[in-house]
């Protein structure tokens, strides 16, 4: 992983398209069963901003208070934090010319911050897709209940599967080798069960009480999946506001935090500082003792 300073995305890259995203290798085992070693995470969408109905609502103040002058500002921001800083001075009516302008957005949100003014975040939602991460990874993540709505791969429905495999057994010849074992061997019972129970299902003994087809491959699969480990791969596309993606960050990708949910969440912080650099700028990226990366910040729960 290379070396990465927040601080140089906050100078330089304002917003670039296209959004984005980090995509692992996918492996294959000698028998075909397919296998990532780390997470993918792609930005799918970030805010869509429209001042323009704004300014009537501008001009209808006294124009000495020059509120009609603010969507003048010269200083463009990124979607996420123009909407947010919209908010914010909305809450004080501040659109003269005494406001903070876009030029001092990094000192307006950092006031945010320190004010613990954080609902102000909740308006601007990133949509971001993972996958390449477990099925315990996820089932971590979807603990996560305010700012956040998820739509998880169902394993009703799945007609391939993948495996992530764990850092500490992909370090490791003799694990990595039983890793592919386990995952081979999974793959095919999953494969022998799902066959015998619509053979079962054809011959007339209905086990699984299906009366069409497209609900007996879904009762088959949802049969069949009891045999799945918790490193099958489980796509998940997560939509989260800015405060809730803040919280996350906190809570997974620090040190105490368990190591394959730590990298995703590093991976989505990479995403993240781009999209919304402001935003996520007083985050400091640290070293783990485990050669991860770990998140910081003065400002845990805004
Ligand atoms: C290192 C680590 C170890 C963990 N170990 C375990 C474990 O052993 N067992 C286990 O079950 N879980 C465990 N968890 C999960 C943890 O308990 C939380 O469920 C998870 O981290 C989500 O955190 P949260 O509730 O703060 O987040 P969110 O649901 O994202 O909520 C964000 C914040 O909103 C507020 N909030 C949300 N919902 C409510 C509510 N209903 N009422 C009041 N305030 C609310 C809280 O301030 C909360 O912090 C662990 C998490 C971590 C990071």
């Amino acid at each position: 992983m290379p070396e990465f300073d927040n601080r140089v995305l906050v100078e330089q890259k304002l917003y670039e398209s296209p959004l984005p995203h980090y995509n692992p290798e996918v492996f294959k085992t000698e028998n075909g069963s397919l296998y990532l070693k780390e997470p993918g995470v792609a930005v799918v969408s970030i805010p869509y901003v429209d001042f323009s109905g704004v300014q009537k609502f501008l001009d209808g103040f006294p124009p000495e208070l020059e509120f009609f002058k603010y969507l003048q500002d010269p200083t463009p921001l990124p979607p996420a934090e123009s909407l947010c800083k919209f908010a914010g001075q909305l809450c004080y009516l501040r659109f003269g010319e005494k406001r903070t302008h876009n030029k001092d957005a990094v000192k307006y949100f950092q006031n945010i911050l320190e004010q613990s003014h954080g609902s102000v975040l909740e308006h601007a939602n990133i949509s971001i897709l993972m996958w390449g991460v477990s099925r315990s990874l996820t089932h971590e993540l979807i603990r996560h209940r305010a700012g956040f709505g998820f739509s998880q791969v169902s394993q009703r429905y799945v007609e391939k599967l993948r495996f992530v495999e764990r850092p500490e057994y992909a370090e490791d010849p003799l694990l990595h080798e039983m890793f592919e074992e386990n995952i081979e061997y999974v793959e095919s019972r999953y494969n022998k069960i799902s066959k015998y129970l619509f053979e079962l299902q054809s011959s007339g003994y209905g086990i699984l009480s299906a009366e069409r087809k497209t609900d007996l491959y879904k009762k088959v699969r949802q049969t069949a999946r009891s045999v799945l480990p918790n490193e099958t791969e489980a796509p998940i596309l997560v939509t989260g506001n800015t405060r809730a993606w803040r919280h996350f960050l906190n809570m997974r990708c620090n040190e105490h935090a368990e190591i394959e949910i730590r990298r995703a969440a590093f991976q989505t912080y990479r995403c993240l500082i781009e999209v919304a650099p402001i935003l996520f700028a007083d985050f400091q990226v640290e070293h783990a003792s485990d050669g991860t990366h770990v998140l910081k910040t003065n400002y845990p729960k805004v």
